[in-house]
C-alpha cells in the first residue's frame, strides 16, 4: 500500500526570525520547478482522498496544503501554483480571515474561483482533544465550515486538525458536521480508533527542505513507508 504524499505547508516567506514553519518563496518554486521536472501530477485533496491507500508505488503524484491562511501564501505559493494550472488546497482558521497578516474573504473567495480548494482549519485554532464545551466543539467545527461555504458559495469538505489534534470524539463531530474528509498535522493522528478517512495523514515541509535531497525523500513518500 502506498499514500500519496500530501504535502503540509505553512507561510511561503523568508523566516527571519526562524520559526521552523516557514519555507522562502526561492525554495518553494525550486520544489514546484522539481516537481515538474521529475513529472510529478498534482492532485486536489478531492483525488487523493479517492485514491488513498490505492495508489501504486511507481505513481509519481502529490499534493500540496496550506495552513492557517497566510497571506504570504497568496502572493508566494497559489499565483505560481494557479498560473500553472496546477490544483492546491488551503485550511483557514475562520476567526483568523481578515486580521493582520491573514487572508481575507475577496482574496479566499478568488482562490476558490481559481480551482484552489478551500477547507476548515477551525474557527480559532485551539486544540479540539480538550474541549468539553460541546457547544464551543461545535462552533470550532460546524460554525467554521458554514462561515466559509456562505463566503465562497461552495461545499466545504475538507477539515484540517489544528496542530493535529484530533481524539474519536472530535472526529465523530467532523464526521457529522457533513465534512468528508479530514487531514492530521502531521505523520501522525495522536489516536487513531476512527475512521481512518478522519485522520489521513500530511508530511510537513519546512526550512530543511531547501535541500531538495530532503524535500524529494518527502515527495516520494518514502518517509511514509516507516509510519
Ligand atoms: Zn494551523
Amino acid at each position: 500500500m502506498k499514500f500519496i504524499p500530501v504535502l503540509m505547508y505553512h507561510r511561503i516567506h523568508q523566516d527571519e526570525p526562524a520559526s521552523g514553519l516557514a519555507v522562502s518563496p526561492e525554495d518553494f518554486s525550486r520544489q514546484v520547478e522539481w516537481l515538474e521536472k521529475k513529472s510529478f501530477r498534482f492532485l486536489s485533496l478531492e483525488e487523493v482522498a479517492e485514491r488513498q491507500g490505492r495508489a501504486r508505488l511507481w505513481d509519481r503524484a502529490v499534493s500540496l496544503t496550506f495552513d492557517d491562511g497566510f497571506t504570504d501564501n497568496y502572493k508566494n505559493a497559489f499565483s505560481l501554483l494557479i498560473s500553472k494550472a496546477k490544483p492546491a488546497a488551503l485550511f483557514v482558521v475562520t476567526s483568523w480571515v481578515g486580521r493582520e497578516g491573514f487572508l481575507g474573504w475577496r482574496e479566499i473567495r478568488e482562490l476558490a474561483d481559481s480551482g484552489i480548494t478551500i477547507g476548515s482549519h477551525s474557527h480559532t485554532h485551539c486544540w479540539l482533544p480538550e474541549i468539553r464545551d460541546e457547544s464551543w466543539l461545535r462552533r470550532e467545527i460546524f460554525e467554521s465550515k458554514k462561515i466559509i461555504e456562505d463566503q465562497i458559495r461552495k461545499e466545504v469538505r475538507h477539515f484540517s486538525y489544528p496542530v493535529g489534534g484530533v481524539n474519536p470524539r472530535v472526529a465523530d463531530l467532523v464526521r457529522k458536521a457533513g465534512y468528508q474528509v479530514a487531514w492530521v498535522a502531521g505523520a501522525r493522528p495522536t489516536e487513531t480508533n476512527f475512521s481512518p478517512q478522519f485522520g489521513l495523514r500530511r508530511i510537513k515541509v519546512g526550512p530543511r527542505d531547501s535541500d531538495l535531497i530532503h524535500f524529494s525523500i518527502k515527495a516520494y513518500g518514502l518517509k511514509t513507508l516507516f509510519w
